[in-house]
């Protein structure tokens, strides 16, 4: 089922990404109410980003994207959107102005809050 908001172009390797995440993104930009820019989506094991942590994470997965987002008012719309479609794993970078939101891959919390 294609997307409402995004086209396959705006993920690296569409392919990889997770249905249910792909839907929850379309719900996620429909509450927001605004265009959203994703920034990063899936990530290789080998991804620089991944590879320096203990274990990759769910961006290499295709069970997470970050999303452009710049001030605090933006932001908290943004985390509550999210909140709201059911993302329950939620990363904040106020310094480098993204929001990250997944669905967790094996052994991960279901539930938290990160900031960077
Ligand atoms: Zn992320």
């Amino acid at each position: 089922m294609p997307l409402k908001y995004f086209n396959e172009s705006e993920f690296n390797q569409f392919k990889m990404m997770n249905k249910k995440l792909l839907n929850m993104l379309d719900n996620l930009r429909e509450v927001y109410g605004s265009p959203i820019k994703i920034t990063s989506s899936y990530r290789s094991p080998d991804h620089p980003i991944e590879a320096k942590k203990k274990a990759p994470g769910e961006h290499a997965y295709g069970n997470a994207v970050d999303i452009a987002s710049v001030g605090g008012e933006a932001t908290f719309k943004l985390v509550k959107a999210a909140m709201e479609v059911g993302f329950t794993r939620i990363g904040v970078s106020r310094k480098n102005n993204f929001v990250h939101v997944g669905i967790g891959y094996p052994g991960a919390p279901e539930i938290t809050l990160w900031t960077y």
